[in-house]
């Protein structure tokens, strides 16, 4: 007893206990799942849920002569087809009304490596996660993907996703090859060069050109880079970009802006990615680190006021610790999203992305900050993140959201579910997208649709001949979604 007593006045005991009690706490900070998917009861509903509807069955895709009998008989017996990958699209692009939902998930194996020819043939279920697990081992990398690892690749180049390389282009531009299941049931080898131009509207197209059975995709070597970040200011930040555009030494590069009340849209920072020289053919692939911080910090800005500002300059500081480090680019590319997950009932946190050009961003800004509330705290729809990319012009895909180089600014948005909480929120995204427009700008398609479809018609010029040509190469109409239906049909 007496020993107990003495221990418990020496600091570094009680230094220990405070911080296996810390550890303890943060170790325990629930890391929740949201839940949504095709196996929610009867509906099937996606990522936010926000749009459930009652499907006729899942078929888990296994073989693809299973898959191309199921595409003959729709279009014999009149059915509508939607195709499933992870289901994070928002906006009902991966079902349809009484319609068969192919589940891709089950498809997704890793098909063919070529060391030499630098490219790997994987099926359009597979994952990233999958697809850099298979090339990591030969000292390879992707040219183009998200930032995180979650997404399929059927799903990706279906919405022509885009990702943090500032020198490789659009993801559609490093497919070789590709095999198609297309609306009518046949199964075709198509390349780049293709005279019927399946890619241009296959990539971003939705699923509603037929199924990406597999893709051939051009990979680069696994690079070794340093990490540089910097504080600027926002009007600082055109002219710090094409700096990097103008030397060759950085390979990726994103930038986020504040939203916290104190440094409203005027503070950022950005994190590059810059060549070494060396390659990496050892290093393993790291999991998800930190989450049970990251998520504790997010939560502290999602309170808004002044814990978002304390939120953001807790970034900061996180970001000046990493400036210096090195990394592996097959590492940069799978940033942790566990720590993202929001689960409170009643609520909701969706992504909205906006493109305008490299060149307005400074006055889009500006605009931008008219148009917000520095402090939500106290309001319904909340703003918790922008970060910031660049996206190159993109020639090869029909709706296409960089018809000039664009910086895509990716949001996230909390609001409520409430009917008048939607229609605010969908009130202020609509203001923001004309205010987007009107800076020469686009808005991302594979999130929910708070838009309008004349929105949609002065961002995508081009979608009276995607119409055409899903009537075209679809005539039965088999492949529909709920995107097709608001904005095509
Ligand atoms: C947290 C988060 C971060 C994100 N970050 C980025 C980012 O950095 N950059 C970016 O560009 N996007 C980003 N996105 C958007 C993301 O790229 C898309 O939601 C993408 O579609 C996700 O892939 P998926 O496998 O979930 O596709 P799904 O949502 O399942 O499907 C998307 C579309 O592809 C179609 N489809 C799926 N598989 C096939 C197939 N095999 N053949 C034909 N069509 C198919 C579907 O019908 C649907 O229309 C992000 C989304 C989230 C939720």
């Amino acid at each position: 007893m007496q020993a107990i007593k003495e221990l418990s006045i020496k600091p570094w005991f009680l230094g220990s206990l405070v911080f296996v009690f810390v550890v303890v706490i943060l170790w325990n900070i629930p890391i929740e799942k949201r839940k949504y998917g095709l196996s929610q009861g009867n509906l099937a509903t996606d990522y936010t849920g926000l749009l459930p509807e009652r499907v006729e069955r899942v078929v888990k895709a296994e073989n693809r002569m299973e898959l191309q009998k199921i595409v003959k008989q729709a279009n014999k017996n009149g059915q509508q087809i939607s195709v499933a990958g992870l289901q994070h699209s928002q906006g009902g692009h991966t079902y349809f009304k009484n319609g068969v939902v192919l589940d891709m998930r089950t498809f997704n194996e890793v098909l063919e490596i070529d060391k030499q020819e630098k490219t790997i043939r994987v099926e359009g279920g597979a994952t990233w996660e999958d697809v850099q697990e298979a090339i990591t081992p030969y000292g390879l990398a992707l040219k183009v993907t998200q930032s995180q690892s979650i997404f399929s690749v059927g799903g990706s180049l279906s919405v022509n996703a885009h990702g943090r390389d500032i020198r490789f282009g659009s993801m559609a531009s490093t497919v070789k090859e590709m095999t198609l299941l297309t609306p009518i049931g046949e199964i075709k080898k198509v390349t780049r060069d293709n005279s019927e131009e399946w890619m241009k509207y296959v990539f971003g197209g939705y699923g509603l050109f037929g199924v990406i059975l597999d893709v051939t995709l051009e990979l680069t070597e696994n690079d070794v880079y340093t990490i540089h970040t910097e504080e600027l200011k926002t009007d600082e930040y055109e002219s710090y970009f094409n700096n990097l555009l103008d030397h060759n030494n950085t390979a990726l590069h994103y930038a986020r802006v504040s939203v916290a009340p104190n440094t409203f849209l005027d503070e950022m920072y950005v994190i590059d990615y810059n060549y070494t020289g060396k390659q990496d053919h050892k290093s393993s692939l790291k999991g998800e680190q930190g989450v049970h911080l990251s998520k504790l910090a997010l939560d502290l800005g999602r309170q808004g006021g002044f814990f978002e500002d304390v939120f953001w300059e807790t970034q900061k500081l996180y970001i000046d610790s990493i400036d210096g480090n090195t990394i592996t680019r097959n590492n940069a590319m799978r940033s942790e999203s566990t720590f993202m997950e929001f689960t409170k009932s009643g609520r909701i946190e969706v992504l909205q992305e906006f493109f305008v050009p490299v060149n307005s961003y400074e006055e889009y800004i500006n605009d931008v900050k008219q148009l917000l509330s520095p402090n939500d705290k106290n309001e319904d729809f909340k703003v918790h993140n922008i970060t910031v990319r660049y996206v190159a012009q993109d020639n090869l895909t029909s709706l296409n959201y960089a018809k000039e180089d664009m910086f895509g600014l990716v949001i996230l948005i909390q609001h409520g579910l409430k009917e008048k909480e939607i229609a605010n929120a969908q009130e202020i995204i609509q203001d923001w997208t004309s205010l987007t427009l009107e800076h020469g700008g686009t808005y991302y398609l594979p999130y929910y649709r708070y838009q309008t479809k004349e929105q949609f018609i002065k961002s995508y010029p081009e979608w009276k001949k995607f119409q055409k040509e899903k009537l075209r190469r679809d005539p039965n109409e088999v492949f529909q979604n709920l995107f097709y239906d608001y904005y095509i049909k």
